[in-house]
């Protein structure tokens, strides 16, 4: 983190930078030169691992599965005895059960009845299903012509993850089937990289924190409360620091708090044009801050920057205070920024294209983001209408939203029955 380049060096990298009117795709450019993944490692428990993200390829010390076995309650059988327009009759000489190899030698003209799982007996490398041949006498099958090839419903050793080969890549989320993956080569353990640290307050004097008894003109904290369930959701460690008034001195000790432990620090509020409070100033003289104005809607002002603290330093994002915008600003650049943190190597989540049902007004040269309800119509296709006002104070439309309908920078207003980006909660 020591060499890590000036804000004013990656603004000069970037060819459409304007910071009074940027686009969405230059914010993400901006903050993919700005950010590093976090360093450290740790090795954790399968079960804690879930949502984490490895810091390793992890290689297979076995063969899964270890050898190869049957597919099917049936018989197993040499299948390059099948014949295309005759019937094969077979003795069957054994059992194989499913934790149990079956030992014996098997000739030619036998087989061997065999259960799921099983390990396939030495020389055999077909299995006919139960139901599909038929019992001659207590220890004779036959099985009919053209139904099988050789090598059917036979599991073949390593067929799912070699021995030596890496199960899981560097930079993979450990999600229940990754979970379920390590769990399969035996391995009890995964290193991953350590969680990522998030320090977030609200800002402002007309900011009530619950318990606090209403008053004219002031408005309830909820930014505090969607940031936190978005930070759980990506598995960050969290600092809640409360709401924090429009002083200089309590802001630059929460600024300063922040840098100390976090890796990040998310703020809401304060960074408007012509906001008559400290938090731009505070942001200004201690760190290496840029304030934007973002070609979108909502959330068009925001700051970013780092914070230097002794010899750490933490990525502020400093949010607009509108409910919306923040939910907004937060899935648009704050997501993959922390995500690219974290040390994924995953891109961003496919959008999907909807028929919207409604006249989405737009204005090209920037990129919107309403609030939208997704559902399938009687032909299969995805429709979207909006939530109605789409005001970036209006929460209730994230509520009621299962999607943002993503109208892109140079889109102008979107028809009734045009096809529209969909991004799903
Ligand atoms: P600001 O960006 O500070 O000018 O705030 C824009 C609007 O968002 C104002 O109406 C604020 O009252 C509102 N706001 C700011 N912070 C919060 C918050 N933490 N919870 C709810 N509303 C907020
Ligand atoms: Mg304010």
């Amino acid at each position: 983190m020591t060499h890590s380049p000036s804000l004013a060096d990656i603004a000069a990298k970037l060819e459409a930078y304007d910071p009074q009117a940027l686009p969405v795709s230059e914010v993400l450019k901006f903050l993919d030169l700005l950010l590093e993944p976090v360093q450290d490692s740790e090795s954790v428990d399968i079960f804690a691992a879930l949502g984490r993200v490895t810091s390793q390829d992890v290689i297979s010390p076995i063969n899964v599965p270890p050898h190869d076995n049957s597919a099917m309650d049936g018989y197993a059988f040499d299948g390059t005895a099948l014949n295309k327009t005759q019937a094969l009759s077979l003795k069957v000489v054994g059992t194989a059960l499913a934790g149990k190899a079956w030992q014996g030698e098997v000739h030619e003209g036998e087989c061997v009845k065999i259960m799921t799982g099983a390990i396939m007996p030495q020389g055999l490398n077909t299995v006919v299903p139960q139901e599909l041949c038929k019992m001659t006498a207590e220890d004779a099958i036959e099985i009919p012509a053209g139904l099988l090839q050789v090598g059917d419903n036979r599991r073949l050793c390593g067929e799912d993850i070699m021995q030596g080969k890496a199960a899981l890549s560097k930079g993979g989320l450990i999600t229940p089937a990754a979970a379920g993956l390590l769990a399969s080569l035996g391995v009890p353990t995964v290193s991953v990289f350590r969680r990522l640290r998030v320090a977030y307050f609200s800002t402002g004097d007309e900011i009530l924190s619950l318990g606090e008894p209403p008053r004219e003109g002031a408005v309830y904290d909820s930014n505090r409360y969607t940031v936190h369930g978005m930070l759980q959701s990506l598995g960050c460690e969290m600092v809640d620091m409360g709401v924090v008034k429009d002083d200089p001195i309590l802001l630059e000790q929460a600024f300063n708090q922040a840098a100390e432990k976090a890796d990040a620090i998310i703020t809401s509020g304060g960074v408007s044009v012509g906001e008559a409070d400290f938090t731009k100033a505070m942001m200004k003289k201690l760190g290496d801050v840029v304030f934007w104005k973002i070609a979108m809607r909502p959330g068009r002002p925001m700051a970013v920057g780092r914070i230097q603290k002794g010899n750490r330093s933490a990525i502020l994002f400093g949010l607009p205070g509108n409910p919306v915008a923040v939910m907004v600003t937060f899935l648009a650049f704050v997501k993959p920024a922390l995500l690219k943190m974290m040390g994924t190597s995953a891109g961003p989540s496919p959008m999907l294209r909807a028929k919207t049902l409604e006249v989405l007004r737009k204005k090209p040269g920037r990129t919107e983001y309403q609030r939208g309800i997704v559902s399938r119509n009687v032909n299969g296709e995805l429709e979207v209408v909006t939530t109605g006002n789409q005001g970036s104070g209006v929460l209730s439309s994230m509520v009621q939203a299962n999607a943002l309908i993503v109208l892109s920078h140079q889109q102008s207003t979107a028809q009734v029955g045009d096809w529209v980006d969909v991004l799903m909660f």
